[in-house]
């Protein structure tokens, strides 16, 4: 957990991610303008990282190629120095080599890292959204045999392919398995403090969003990482503020966005991912703390610098 002297609260916003789809909220970014605009308004209100993936344009299926990043990474380092994170992780359709060469290909300061294979079940969401305007959509979302795959093997392929870069990582981690996992790339020296750590509350097939379970990751990762650890929060859907709430007055960051909730309250979906990071800064400051500015994060997390990127 945090010390005394970084006691500023990292705010990283997730703008689109891969699981939720555009017939859900006219207000997930899917182009790279979007994409663009959503990172830079997240800054603005106060997020010091942004978490990206990016989107076919034509139809807003997942795509993991270098040149659909390109566009928007240029945009927003030159109009913010918010830290630039991308994902491995890509959605659960797709191959760690593909998933890798973003990250791989624009050595961003930061990049996602799924500490384990998991069950990953969006088929709940079927329920709630009828209406698909996609073909892919409803054949995404309905599958109940996605297992998402991060094997050893993966992770360490992930590792070793950015080990040259400095590229740090945003260790994801969906229920207490991940944290041993991390653990033991650790021991083996593949990884270095101060690791952040994601703990993931809510997805179907990870661990659940009770606060008796965000506890106990936190114990757990207090037990196996001491102070070699900076926490950080993610709670899905519904979850995601109360999560950040409670976790934030325990010492964690917190991770906030369209990629994790589509929501600003009960029924009202959010009207951009800068809404949500003011949502979050508003609880922070309530709690009498202090949202950390990029600059501080990159401190924080011992973080290259955005002038060493490959974008
Ligand atoms: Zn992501």
């Amino acid at each position: 957990m945090p010390g005394k002297h970084d006691r500023k609260v990292i705010i990283t916003c997730a703008v689109t991610g891969a699981i939720h789809t555009p017939s859900m909220s006219p207000h997930l970014p899917v182009t790279a303008e979007e994409i663009a605009d959503a990172a830079i308004g997240a800054a603005e209100a106060g997020a010091a990282i942004v978490h990206l993936h990016a989107r076919n344009p034509e139809d807003g299926r997942p795509d993991q190629t270098p040149e659909a990043f390109a566009p928007f990474l240029r945009v927003i380092k030159q109009r913010s120095d918010c830290v630039v994170n991308l994902t491995t992780g890509g959605a659960p359709t797709m191959t760690i080599q593909q998933r890798v060469a973003p990250a791989a290909t624009f050595r961003p300061e930061v990049a996602s890292l799924n500490m384990g294979s998991m069950n990953f079940g969006l088929f709940g969401m079927l329920n709630r959204f009828r209406d698909l305007k996609h073909g892919w959509e409803r054949d995404y979302l309905a599958n109940k045999d996605i297992v998402f795959r991060n094997s050893f093997a993966d992770i360490e392929y992930i590792l070793t392919t950015c080990a040259g870069n400095d590229t740090r990582f945003e260790f994801e981690c969906y229920d207490t398995a991940h944290l041993y996992n991390l653990r033991y790339f650790l021991d083996q020296g593949l990884v270095k403090p101060p690791l952040f750590i994601q703990t993931v509350f809510g997805i179907q097939g990870g661990i659940g969003p009770h606060p008796e379970d965000v506890m106990h990751m936190k114990r757990t990762a207090d037990r196996l990482f001491g102070d070699a650890f900076r926490w950080s929060v993610l709670g899905a859907g519904r979850n995601q503020l109360p999560i950040a709430a409670m976790a934030a007055a325990m010492g964690a960051n917190v991770r906030v966005g369209l990629e994790d909730s589509l929501w600003a309250g009960p029924g009202r979906l959010a009207s951009s991912n800068a809404e949500q990071v003011r949502s979050a800064r508003q609880i922070i400051e309530g709690l009498g703390l202090e949202v950390a500015t990029p600059a501080e994060a990159r401190k924080i997390l011992a973080l290259k610098g955005g002038d060493r990127v490959a974008f």
